[in-house]
């Protein structure tokens, strides 16, 4: 693509302009610098938001997912189903199998995951190591525990291996999943820390199973 810029006049003695003087520049190098950019910030925007290893949504994604969802449920008086899923003995896994194994098996639980909970606002996250977040809004309870059974099953028919594991000779999860319409004022992540407690609930009940609801103190 070429442009034309008058990049210089020609004057006569008094200042008058005589002549200008053009030029035709090919900008096509330039405009394809442009395209090349604009690529490149939409990768980096996606990598930002994306956890490397399994691809889905990665910490900070999970934050602005939540933060918003919250408000929204906030408004509408709904409840926001959260899930918090935690793999079991996964540490016996790695000690097993190996990291690179274990790696693997992080990213096949992803897959699984991310194909238990289809809709289309879903939001899966890695929520750090072996533990996995999932927000499902306009969900009511028994739908969101019924997702959550949904991804257990899925874990457990794909039968990874994992002799390691006092539970069960596959990798299995413990989940705990809190609906609750948020309170005014309270912040988010207060209600993650609810869940969190489910999950330690979860752990403590033998893991493989779901707790769901509020624990406090
Ligand atoms: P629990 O059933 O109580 O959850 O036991 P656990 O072994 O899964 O939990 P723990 O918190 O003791 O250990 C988590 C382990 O998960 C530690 C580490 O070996 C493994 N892990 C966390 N992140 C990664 C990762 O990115 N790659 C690999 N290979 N392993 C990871
Ligand atoms: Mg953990
Ligand atoms: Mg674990």
């Amino acid at each position: 693509m070429w442009i034309r810029d008058v990049v210089h006049v020609v004057r006569d003695g008094q200042g008058e302009v005589e002549a200008p003087v053009g030029f035709l520049f090919d900008i096509s190098g330039r405009k394809k610098t442009g395209q090349k950019l604009l690529e490149l910030q939409r990768e980096l925007e996606r990598l930002s938001f994306e956890d490397g290893l399994t691809g889905v949504g990665n910490r900070r994604q999970f934050e602005n997912a939540l933060e918003r969802e919250w408000q929204q449920a906030r408004e509408s008086r709904h409840p926001l189903p959260v899930a918090m899923i935690d793999i079991d003995h996964f540490k016996r896994y790695n000690d097993r199998y190996g990291h690179v194994a274990g790696e693997n098996c992080l990213r096949r639980v992803g897959r699984l995951l991310d194909t238990a909970t289809g809709r289309p606002r879903d939001f899966l996250g890695r929520f750090g190591g072996e533990e996995f977040v999932l927000v499902l809004p306009d969900t009511d309870a028994d739908s969101a525990l019924r997702v959550a059974e949904s991804c257990g099953d899925a874990i457990a028919a794909e039968a990874i291996a994992h002799s390691a594991s006092p539970v069960a000779g596959v990798p299995t999860v413990s989940m705990g999943v809190g609906p609750r319409i948020p309170d005014d004022n309270e912040p988010p992540l207060s209600f993650i820390a609810e869940v969190d407690r489910s999950l330690y609930l979860a752990k403590q009940r033998g893991r493989n199973r779901i707790v769901a609801g509020s624990h406090t103190g």
